[in-house]
C-alpha cells in the first residue's frame, strides 16, 4: 500500500484531478474537506465542532483532522490518493511518522499550481453535486453543467459551497499561504515531489498528471 499526495491552493483543481486519477489508476480518494462536510451534515461530534470552522474558511485543528485520517488509513488496503491533505506542517509531520510506522510507502507529491488571481473566479463559480457519491464539480463558464442547476452525471441538484463566497475565499487564501510555504517545502525536495502548471483547462492538466503517474509506474513502482 502507498499514498499519493496532491498538493495546491483552494480552486487550483485538486478535487477535479483526483476525482478523475482515483477512476484511471483505481485509487482510493480520501478528501479529508469531504470527511469533515460529511460529518457536518451528520453532525457528529466532530461535525458541529468544525462547522463554523469551515464557514468562515479557516483550517480546523491539527490533531482533528489528524486523527480522522489515520483512522481511514488503518482500514485501507488499496493505494490512496489524498486531496487537501495535508495542509499543514504539523499535518505533514504526523502523516510520515504514521507511515512509517505503518510500512506504509508515501507514493508522488504532486503540486498543482494557480497563480491567485484566476482562483476566486474558479472558487466563487464553481457549483458541486449536492449527492455526496457522486460530487461532481461543474464551473459556471469552464464546465457548466448541460442544465443549469442539474447534475449532469446523476441528475441531482448543484450547489455552492457556503465557503465557496468571495469573502470566505479571502479567508482560506490566507490561511493556505500562512501554512503551505512549510508544507511546499517540507516536500519539495524529496524525489517524488512535481510541479504541475494547473493554469491549462481540466483535460489539459490531467493528461499532464496522468503522465507523471504512468512514469513513476514504469520506473518499477505500481500506482
Ligand atoms: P476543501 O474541500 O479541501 O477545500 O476543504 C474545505 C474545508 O475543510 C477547509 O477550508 C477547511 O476548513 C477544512 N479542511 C479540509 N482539509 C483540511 C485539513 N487537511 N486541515 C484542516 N482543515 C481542513
Amino acid at each position: 500500500m502507498k499514498v499519493h499526495i496532491l498538493l495546491g491552493p483552494p480552486g487550483s483543481g485538486k478535487g477535479t484531478q483526483a476525482k478523475r486519477l482515483v477512476e484511471h489508476f483505481s485509487l482510493v480518494h480520501l478528501s479529508t474537506g469531504d470527511i469533515l462536510r460529511d460529518a457536518v451534515s451528520k453532525e457528529t461530534e466532530i461535525g458541529l465542532r468544525a462547522k463554523a470552522i469551515m464557514a468562515a474558511g479557516k483550517l480546523v485543528d491539527d490533531d482533528t483532522v489528524n486523527g480522522l485520517v489515520f483512522a481511514r488509513l488503518q482500514d485501507e488496503t488499496g493505494n490512496v490518493l489524498f486531496d487537501g491533505y495535508p495542509r499543514t506542517l504539523q499535518q505533514a509531520e504526523a502523516l510520515a511518522d504514521f507511515l512509517s510506522a505503518q510500512g506504509i510507502e508515501l507514493g508522488l507529491v504532486v503540486d498543482i499550481e494557480v497563480p491567485e488571481e484566476a482562483l476566486e473566479d474558479r472558487v466563487v463559480k464553481r457549483r458541486v453535486c449536492s449527492n455526496n457519491a457522486c460530487g461532481d464539480i461543474y464551473h459556471l463558464d469552464r464546465k457548466p453543467p448541460k442544465t443549469a442547476g442539474v447534475c449532469d452525471k446523476c441528475g441531482s441538484s448543484l450547489k455552492h459551497r457556503s465557503d465557496d463566497t468571495a469573502e470566505a475565499f479571502k479567508s482560506r487564501m490566507k490561511a493556505f499561504y500562512d501554512t503551505f510555504k512549510p508544507l511546499q517545502a517540507f516536500y519539495s525536495g524529496k524525489p517524488n515531489y512535481k510541479r504541475v502548471d494547473g493554469t491549462g483547462m481540466p483535460d489539459a492538466v490531467f493528461a499532464t498528471v496522468v503522465k507523471i503517474f504512468e512514469a513513476h509506474e514504469t520506473s518499477g513502482e505500481r500506482v
